[in-house]
């Protein structure tokens, strides 16, 4: 959008660019295209879902001049909530788990929000859990409002009319698949609607965690909690059926490791230039491991949710990558001596 001038920075939301994937997996024979949602002004999709619900809550009288918002958010969420508050002068509080990066805690306090941090290892329902301690906030705090990403279908309601379009349009309608990494199921379900409305035979893949339950419920409608242990993906597979996910719209779920993911996610930027987030390699190596299914005629757009900022101190970083197992040796650093 050359010359344009906006009115704010929520103005800016949306509209992110469709990005052609070339060398890595060169050999596929479909074209693949990826959907850069670091674009948007708080790098990451989740800013189209944070207006949509403030200005939902707000048609709906759910949030009055000077209230306060909460949310549980690994911290895409939370920021997009976080330019929406600023700009329409309410307070955040977020709670979020105790394995999301540093960077994303810092930028929502950059941005003026109070971040409350909770235990990963608890079931939802647990007073802990990053669910509990949300509504426990909501309740006590007058004149707040619970977002509640998981259940609030004004996040796929977000993707309906804003990320299905664009796809569409920028495709000119040739997508024939869709790739997309998944969590609370708003991106996935609500791009998924639009695009199926315009041609039903558009598949769509939906990329799942080891540790999620998902791909099984999905295969088998059973909510299995065997399914459930810790991983390091984020953003990614969850522990419960959030609202959001509309299963019927999802062809299958592919199931991608943290180790594929991270070294994926570490190609993407080196071989094609995207500094995107982890759950971005999950989309990636997805896409890979279904290739099979794909032919010459097929077009491929994938969605990466952030940028990869918020990840340098973790998959970016080699010592992380080896003390997992992820990578076998670093790079070398050299440092150079000056002989006297
Ligand atoms: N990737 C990242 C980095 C995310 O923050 C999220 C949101 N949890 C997702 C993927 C999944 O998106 P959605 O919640 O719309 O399913």
């Amino acid at each position: 959008m050359a010359n344009k001038v906006y009115d704010d920075i929520l103005q800016t939301i949306g509209d992110t660019p469709l990005v052609r994937i070339n060398n890595i997996l060169s050999d596929c024979p479909a074209t693949i295209y990826a959907k850069v949602e670091y674009f948007n002004p708080g790098h990451s999709i989740k800013d189209r879902i944070g207006l949509r619900m403030v200005e939902d809550a707000e048609k709906r009288g759910d949030l009055k001049p000077g209230g306060t918002i909460i949310e549980c958010t690994s911290g895409n969420t939370g920021m997009g909530l976080a330019l929406a508050a600023i700009i329409k002068g309410y307070h955040c509080i977020f709670t979020t788990n105790d394995k999301q990066s540093k960077e994303k805690l810092d930028v929502l306090r950059a941005l003026g929000a109070e971040v409350v941090v909770c235990p990963t290892e608890v079931a939802p329902d647990d007073p802990r859990s990053y669910y509990s301690v949300a509504e426990k906030l909501n309740k006590e705090i007058p004149n707040s409002y619970w977002c509640n990403q998981y259940d609030n279908l004004s996040n796929r309601e977000a993707h309906y009319d804003s990320t299905g379009p664009e796809i569409w349009d920028q495709t000119e309608g040739k997508i024939t698949h869709f790739v997309v990494p998944t969590g609370t199921g708003g991106t996935i379900s609500g791009s998924a609607k639009y695009l199926k409305e315009q041609n039903p035979d558009i598949k769509v893949w939906g990329v799942d965690a080891y540790g999620s339950v998902f791909k099984k419920y999905k295969e088998t409608g059973v909510f299995d909690e065997k399914e459930i242990y810790p991983y390091v993906l984020e953003g990614i597979g969850e522990d419960l059926i959030p609202a959001n996910v509309d299963f019927d719209l999802i062809d299958l779920f592919e199931k991608v490791t943290d180790k594929d993911a991270a070294v994926m996610t570490r190609r993407m930027a080196r071989e094609e230039g995207l500094l995107v987030g982890y759950s971005s390699g999950s989309a990636l190596q997805a896409v890979l491991q279904l290739q099979d299914q794909l032919t010459k005629d097929d077009v491929v757009v994938m969605i990466l949710h952030d940028h990869g900022s918020r990840y340098i101190n973790k998959i970016y970083n080699d010592n992380w990558m080896m003390e997992r197992g992820f990578l076998s040796r670093g790079r070398t650093i050299r440092h150079i001596v000056e002989a006297k």
